[in-house]
């Protein structure tokens, strides 16, 4: 990918560093790449473990073989979909609360054999309405962003699948006055982006914010200390960064996303080439 002079001057306006390919790099550029990318660490990716059904008022007078937990059973049924019936399970989906407040699900967009899969958190107000991820002022963010590395979440077009982005949240109904994601609620979500990241088997994922890192890396360990480095999400590289609604409050940390987004391009291109990924990383 190579970057048009018109993207030059855009990120140069917003006080970005270029990212360039290392084959084209010229040693000045190189010498700025993103400072010590420690080596690839892939964190064991863990699905929720299974909650344990209610024990019962009453025990049964003879003893019945263990049935696995209904949690387990509906995400074994969901790993089984195909895209129209994952999008149609989670339009109906009931699993918690959130339904009740929802207007409509918002299950993701994008091609679906994006290279790129950028996970968010949670839908907001105008997500809601719309049923589309990321379309406020941090979508348009977020857009800008990957407009800058010639990628889009358009499934129009003829741009090939390395320069699509397919979007999803943790969650696909809204919090309530957007609070943050619970516990629960993350658990009863997860088998979705689970099957979706699976459908779309992207090169890269980026994990934006916590509650993204959360249910990806099954991990607390704040944003700003994985970040940098290449983590993996069931053999999938991911890319931890900050969530764009937060890069709207604090435009410091505008130039380390930059540098995330710099590092995702640079595990795709490496993938492209057909090398370990993260091999060049650790020099
Ligand atoms: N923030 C998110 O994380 N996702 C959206 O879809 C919108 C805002």
């Amino acid at each position: 990918m190579s970057w048009s002079a018109r993207q030059q001057e855009m990120l140069q306006a917003m006080g970005l560093r270029v990212w360039v390919p290392a084959a084209l790099a010229a040693p000045e550029v190189e010498a700025d790449a993103p400072a010590a990318v420690a080596p690839v660490t892939p964190v064991a990716a863990t699905l929720a473990a299974p909650r344990t059904a209610p024990t019962p008022a009453a025990a049964p007078a003879q003893p019945r073989p263990a049935r696995p937990p209904a949690d387990a059973e509906r995400a074994r049924h969901i790993s089984t979909l195909d895209w129209p019936a994952l999008r149609e399970t989670v339009a109906g989906c009931r699993a918690c609360g959130l339904c009740e407040g929802r207007t409509q699900t918002v299950f993701g967009t994008g091609h679906p054999q994006a290279h790129w899969m950028v996970v968010g958190e949670a839908p907001g107000e105008q997500e809601d309405l719309s049923g589309e991820p990321f379309v406020g002022a941090a979508g348009q963010l977020l857009d800008n962003m990957l407009r800058a590395l010639s990628l889009t979440r358009s499934t129009e077009g003829d741009a090939p699948p390395a320069q699509r982005v397919f979007i999803a949240n943790t969650l696909k109904c809204r919090p309530p006055r957007n609070r943050n994601p619970s516990p629960e609620e993350m658990a009863a979500c997860e088998p979705f982006l689970k099957r979706q990241l699976e459908l779309v088997r992207p090169r890269v994922i980026l994990a934006m914010g916590r509650f993204a890192v959360q249910m990806l890396l099954n991990t607390q360990e704040p944003v700003g200390r994985l970040r940098g480095r290449v983590h993996a999400y069931q053999g999938v590289p991911l890319v931890v960064t900050y969530h764009p609604a937060y890069l709207l409050r604090t435009l410091t940390d505008k130039a380390r996303a930059w540098e995330d987004l710099c590092l995702a391009a640079q595990v795709v291109e490496q993938a492209a080439e057909g090398g370990a990924v993260g091999d060049a990383l650790t020099a």
